[in-house]
């Protein structure tokens, strides 16, 4: 995790995770565009989730796809009870992820690279925002699926948390898993959030010191 790679964001970050490669960037807070949006009570935030042409083994077609909306608006969701929205009424926030390479995972690792790019940009914040899947494969409850076992996987269950409160801000289930099994991938989501959040910590360190 690397803090701080765009020059000409307001906040930025590139994120590693196994074989996914993403950029995030904050812009903002800044004008709302188109004005009508503007809520006089918090600011807005606007998440575009991308994914390149050559990001994935078959090649994407580019633009805007359903799949990328909905990662958009529920990364939106992730990230916004961390913020301190209401501080800036009239005002949107602009956050970009941008998946080079895609190994399954992305949207939890678009969140923890987003989190970092806002708190590069200086944007107050309750706390960071860590995201970490687990899913079943081969019969088997296991952390931060890969592609293949994504593919063959029974079930994918992405969570993000604030990790001072252990509050949930995502919570997705693509699958079947039983209740048992709820439980035991959401607290393995859960222990893998707290290693992502400890990385989190380390790389704004490197950037900021302290
Ligand atoms: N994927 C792909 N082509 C697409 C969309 C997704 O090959 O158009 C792959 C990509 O590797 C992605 C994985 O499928 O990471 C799993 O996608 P999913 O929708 O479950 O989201 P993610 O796990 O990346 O958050």
């Amino acid at each position: 995790m690397e803090v701080g790679v765009l020059k000409r964001a307001d906040g930025s970050s590139y994120v590693e995770w196994g074989n996914n490669k993403v950029f995030a960037s904050v812009y903002g807070p800044k004008e709302v565009i188109p004005r009508f949006l503007a809520r006089n009570d918090k600011a807005i935030l606007r998440c575009k989730y991308n994914m390149t042409p050559f990001s994935v083994e078959d090649r994407k077609r580019p633009g805007p796809d359903r799949r990328s909306i909905e990662i958009g608006k529920v990364t939106s969701g992730a990230l916004e009870p961390a913020i301190l929205v209401e501080d800036y009424p009239n005002s949107m926030i602009e956050i970009a992820i941008e998946i080079m390479q895609a190994d399954a995972g992305t949207r939890c690792a678009g969140i923890t690279a987003a989190t970092l790019a806002l708190v590069d940009a200086g944007i107050p914040m309750r706390d960071l925002v860590a995201a970490c899947a687990a899913g079943k494969s081969n019969d088997e409850i296991v952390l931060d699926l890969c592609k293949e076992e994504d593919n063959s996987g029974q079930a994918d269950v992405p969570i993000a948390i604030m990790p001072r409160s252990d509050d949930v801000t995502l919570l997705q289930m693509d699958g079947i898993l039983t209740e048992d099994e709820v439980e035991e991938a959401l607290k393995l989501a859960m222990s893998g959030c707290k290693k992502i959040y400890e990385m989190q910590k380390k790389a704004l360190k490197v950037k900021y010191g302290g």
